[in-house]
Protein backbone atom coordinates (compact mmCIF):
# COMPACT_ATOMS: atom_id res chain seq x y z
CA UNK A 1 0.00 0.00 0.00
CA UNK A 2 1.43 3.82 -0.87
CA UNK A 3 0.58 6.49 1.14
CA UNK A 4 1.84 9.27 2.41
CA UNK A 5 1.99 10.62 5.75
CA UNK A 6 -1.04 12.76 4.74
CA UNK A 7 -3.34 10.09 4.16
CA UNK A 8 -6.13 8.71 6.54
CA UNK A 9 -4.34 6.00 9.06
CA UNK A 10 -5.47 3.46 11.09
CA UNK A 11 -9.49 3.52 9.44
CA UNK A 12 -12.61 2.21 11.14
CA UNK A 13 -14.75 0.46 8.61
CA UNK A 14 -18.55 0.42 9.79
CA UNK A 15 -20.63 -2.54 8.10
CA UNK A 16 -23.97 -1.87 9.55
CA UNK A 17 -27.65 -1.72 9.19
CA UNK A 18 -30.71 -3.97 9.59
CA UNK A 19 -30.35 -7.67 10.78
CA UNK A 20 -30.98 -9.88 7.76
CA UNK A 21 -29.17 -7.48 5.38
CA UNK A 22 -26.46 -10.11 4.80
CA UNK A 23 -23.72 -7.92 6.77
CA UNK A 24 -21.50 -10.94 8.15
CA UNK A 25 -21.24 -12.77 5.08
CA UNK A 26 -20.01 -9.29 3.31
CA UNK A 27 -17.33 -8.58 6.19
CA UNK A 28 -16.38 -12.19 6.11
CA UNK A 29 -15.65 -12.09 2.36
CA UNK A 30 -14.09 -8.68 2.30
CA UNK A 31 -11.69 -9.47 5.40
CA UNK A 32 -10.77 -12.99 4.26
CA UNK A 33 -7.99 -12.94 1.79
CA UNK A 34 -6.77 -9.33 2.88
CA UNK A 35 -4.55 -8.95 4.97
CA UNK A 36 -4.54 -4.58 5.44
CA UNK A 37 -7.92 -5.49 7.26
CA UNK A 38 -9.20 -7.40 10.50
CA UNK A 39 -12.41 -8.60 11.57
CA UNK A 40 -13.26 -7.38 14.78
CA UNK A 41 -15.04 -9.28 17.81
CA UNK A 42 -17.70 -8.24 19.26
CA UNK A 43 -19.13 -9.44 22.73
CA UNK A 44 -22.52 -10.47 23.17
CA UNK A 45 -24.82 -11.54 26.40
CA UNK A 46 -27.20 -13.37 23.71
CA UNK A 47 -26.73 -17.52 23.37
CA UNK A 48 -24.24 -18.50 20.71
CA UNK A 49 -26.53 -20.49 17.72
CA UNK A 50 -25.42 -24.12 17.24
CA UNK A 51 -22.77 -23.00 14.36
CA UNK A 52 -21.09 -20.39 16.36
CA UNK A 53 -18.17 -20.67 18.19
CA UNK A 54 -16.53 -18.75 20.96
CA UNK A 55 -13.86 -16.40 20.67
CA UNK A 56 -14.43 -16.84 16.99
CA UNK A 57 -17.91 -15.39 15.86
CA UNK A 58 -18.46 -13.15 19.33
CA UNK A 59 -17.17 -13.37 23.05
CA UNK A 60 -20.30 -14.53 24.75
CA UNK A 61 -20.27 -13.11 27.95
CA UNK A 62 -22.99 -13.11 30.69
CA UNK A 63 -25.01 -9.67 31.77
CA UNK A 64 -23.02 -9.30 34.79
CA UNK A 65 -19.43 -9.89 32.63
CA UNK A 66 -20.69 -7.26 30.71
CA UNK A 67 -21.87 -5.14 32.58
CA UNK A 68 -18.33 -5.13 34.57
CA UNK A 69 -16.94 -4.34 31.13
CA UNK A 70 -19.15 -1.33 31.00
CA UNK A 71 -18.28 0.08 34.31
CA UNK A 72 -14.59 -0.17 33.45
CA UNK A 73 -15.29 1.66 30.28
CA UNK A 74 -13.48 -1.49 28.20
CA UNK A 75 -16.31 -1.26 25.18
CA UNK A 76 -15.67 1.65 22.09
CA UNK A 77 -19.25 1.45 21.82
CA UNK A 78 -22.21 -0.44 22.82
CA UNK A 79 -25.90 -1.07 22.61
CA UNK A 80 -28.62 -3.19 23.71
CA UNK A 81 -30.20 -4.73 20.56
CA UNK A 82 -33.39 -6.50 21.45
CA UNK A 83 -32.65 -7.64 25.54
CA UNK A 84 -29.42 -8.32 24.75
CA UNK A 85 -25.78 -6.50 25.07
CA UNK A 86 -23.53 -6.10 22.59
CA UNK A 87 -20.51 -4.38 22.28
CA UNK A 88 -17.32 -3.52 20.46
CA UNK A 89 -13.78 -3.91 22.97
CA UNK A 90 -11.46 -0.98 22.64
CA UNK A 91 -8.62 -3.66 22.82
CA UNK A 92 -9.95 -4.72 18.90
CA UNK A 93 -9.37 -1.38 17.30
CA UNK A 94 -5.67 -1.36 19.34
CA UNK A 95 -4.61 -4.67 18.01
CA UNK A 96 -5.55 -3.82 14.49
CA UNK A 97 -3.43 -0.71 15.09
CA UNK A 98 -0.45 -2.49 16.10
CA UNK A 99 -0.92 -5.02 12.86
CA UNK A 100 -0.80 -1.82 10.94
CA UNK A 101 -3.70 -2.59 9.91
CA UNK A 102 -7.67 -1.13 9.12
CA UNK A 103 -10.40 -2.56 11.70
CA UNK A 104 -13.93 -3.55 10.10
CA UNK A 105 -16.76 -3.51 12.49
CA UNK A 106 -19.67 -5.20 11.79
CA UNK A 107 -22.31 -3.68 14.01
CA UNK A 108 -25.95 -2.32 14.66
CA UNK A 109 -27.18 1.48 13.89
CA UNK A 110 -27.18 2.35 17.07
CA UNK A 111 -23.25 1.41 17.79
CA UNK A 112 -21.97 2.84 14.43
CA UNK A 113 -23.48 6.27 14.97
CA UNK A 114 -21.40 6.04 18.72
CA UNK A 115 -18.76 5.45 16.48
CA UNK A 116 -19.16 8.15 14.11
CA UNK A 117 -19.41 10.74 17.42
CA UNK A 118 -16.04 9.56 18.78
CA UNK A 119 -12.46 11.27 17.37
CA UNK A 120 -10.39 8.10 17.44
CA UNK A 121 -7.34 9.83 16.50
CA UNK A 122 -5.31 8.64 14.77
CA UNK A 123 -8.09 6.47 13.57
CA UNK A 124 -10.87 7.68 11.12
CA UNK A 125 -14.08 6.29 10.94
CA UNK A 126 -16.52 5.39 7.81
CA UNK A 127 -19.90 4.43 8.26
CA UNK A 128 -21.15 2.22 5.63
CA UNK A 129 -25.10 1.34 5.34
CA UNK A 130 -25.61 -2.31 3.43
CA UNK A 131 -29.11 -2.52 2.70
CA UNK A 132 -30.76 -5.71 1.01
CA UNK A 133 -32.33 -4.31 -2.39
CA UNK A 134 -35.88 -4.70 -0.83
CA UNK A 135 -37.66 -5.27 2.29
CA UNK A 136 -38.88 -8.29 0.87
CA UNK A 137 -35.29 -10.18 0.71
CA UNK A 138 -34.99 -8.96 4.19
CA UNK A 139 -37.54 -10.97 5.29
CA UNK A 140 -36.51 -13.87 3.15
CA UNK A 141 -33.05 -13.78 4.39
CA UNK A 142 -34.34 -13.49 7.99
CA UNK A 143 -36.39 -16.94 7.36
CA UNK A 144 -34.13 -18.61 5.60
CA UNK A 145 -31.19 -18.50 8.35
CA UNK A 146 -33.98 -20.70 10.73
CA UNK A 147 -31.98 -19.17 13.58
CA UNK A 148 -35.17 -16.76 15.03
CA UNK A 149 -38.54 -17.89 16.49
CA UNK A 150 -41.23 -16.07 14.98
CA UNK A 151 -42.10 -13.22 17.49
CA UNK A 152 -37.86 -12.58 17.33
CA UNK A 153 -38.20 -12.39 13.59
CA UNK A 154 -41.22 -9.99 13.54
CA UNK A 155 -39.10 -7.84 16.56
CA UNK A 156 -36.04 -7.98 14.52
CA UNK A 157 -38.34 -6.61 11.28
CA UNK A 158 -39.83 -3.86 12.91
CA UNK A 159 -36.24 -2.60 14.60
CA UNK A 160 -35.00 -2.56 10.90
CA UNK A 161 -37.72 0.03 9.73
CA UNK A 162 -36.35 2.55 12.45
CA UNK A 163 -32.71 1.31 11.84
CA UNK A 164 -33.37 2.08 7.94
CA UNK A 165 -34.61 5.41 9.06
CA UNK A 166 -31.35 6.54 9.88
CA UNK A 167 -29.34 5.72 6.79
CA UNK A 168 -29.00 9.72 6.19
CA UNK A 169 -26.17 9.87 9.21
CA UNK A 170 -24.33 7.35 7.20
CA UNK A 171 -21.26 7.95 4.74
CA UNK A 172 -22.07 5.07 1.94
CA UNK A 173 -24.87 3.24 1.01
CA UNK A 174 -24.15 -0.01 -0.56
CA UNK A 175 -26.76 -2.35 -2.00
CA UNK A 176 -26.13 -6.08 -0.83
CA UNK A 177 -28.16 -8.14 -3.56
CA UNK A 178 -29.98 -11.71 -3.00
CA UNK A 179 -27.17 -13.57 -5.02
CA UNK A 180 -23.94 -11.78 -5.47
CA UNK A 181 -22.26 -11.01 -2.19
CA UNK A 182 -18.80 -9.93 -4.07
CA UNK A 183 -20.49 -6.92 -5.97
CA UNK A 184 -21.37 -5.47 -2.49
CA UNK A 185 -17.86 -6.57 -1.60
CA UNK A 186 -16.06 -4.82 -4.49
CA UNK A 187 -17.77 -1.93 -3.84
CA UNK A 188 -17.11 -1.57 0.12
CA UNK A 189 -13.15 -1.99 -1.37
CA UNK A 190 -13.72 0.75 -3.62
CA UNK A 191 -14.49 3.03 -0.47
CA UNK A 192 -11.91 1.69 1.43
CA UNK A 193 -9.41 2.63 -1.05
CA UNK A 194 -10.58 6.07 -1.65
CA UNK A 195 -10.76 6.48 2.25
CA UNK A 196 -7.29 5.32 2.67
CA UNK A 197 -6.19 8.34 0.01
CA UNK A 198 -8.70 10.88 1.99
CA UNK A 199 -6.54 13.73 3.09
CA UNK A 200 -6.14 13.38 7.14
CA UNK A 201 -6.03 17.49 8.03
CA UNK A 202 -4.36 16.77 11.55
CA UNK A 203 -1.29 15.58 9.23
CA UNK A 204 -0.95 18.52 7.16
CA UNK A 205 1.21 20.20 9.43
CA UNK A 206 4.10 17.02 9.58
CA UNK A 207 3.93 17.06 5.77
CA UNK A 208 4.41 20.71 5.34
CA UNK A 209 7.44 21.04 7.66
CA UNK A 210 8.39 17.29 5.75
CA UNK A 211 8.62 19.57 2.35
CA UNK A 212 10.13 22.31 4.27
CA UNK A 213 7.52 24.50 3.81
CA UNK A 214 5.94 27.68 6.24
CA UNK A 215 2.72 26.20 7.85
P1 LIG B 1 -27.05 -11.09 15.95
O1 LIG B 1 -27.80 -11.46 17.20
O2 LIG B 1 -27.87 -11.30 14.71
O3 LIG B 1 -25.69 -11.72 15.88
O4 LIG B 1 -26.77 -9.51 16.03
C1 LIG B 1 -27.84 -8.62 16.27
C2 LIG B 1 -27.39 -7.21 15.87
O5 LIG B 1 -26.31 -6.77 16.70
C3 LIG B 1 -26.85 -7.18 14.43
O6 LIG B 1 -27.38 -6.03 13.80
C4 LIG B 1 -25.35 -7.08 14.62
O7 LIG B 1 -24.72 -6.41 13.55
C5 LIG B 1 -25.28 -6.25 15.88
N1 LIG B 1 -23.99 -6.33 16.55
C6 LIG B 1 -23.07 -7.32 16.53
N2 LIG B 1 -21.99 -6.99 17.23
C7 LIG B 1 -22.20 -5.74 17.69
C8 LIG B 1 -21.41 -4.82 18.48
O8 LIG B 1 -20.29 -5.07 18.88
N3 LIG B 1 -21.98 -3.62 18.75
C9 LIG B 1 -23.22 -3.27 18.32
N4 LIG B 1 -23.66 -2.07 18.63
N5 LIG B 1 -23.98 -4.11 17.58
C10 LIG B 1 -23.47 -5.31 17.27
Amino acid sequence: MHSSPLNSQNLVIVISGPSGGGKSTVAQVLCENDDTLRLSISATTRKARPDEIDGENYHFLTKFEFEENIKNNYFIEWAKYREHYYGTPKSEIDVSRKEGKDTVLEIDVNGALQIKKQHLTPANSILIFLIPSTYDILEKRLRGRNTESEDELKNRLEIAKTELQLIAQYDYCVVNPEDDVEQAVYQIRNIISAERLRINPEQTTTFLQNFGLPI
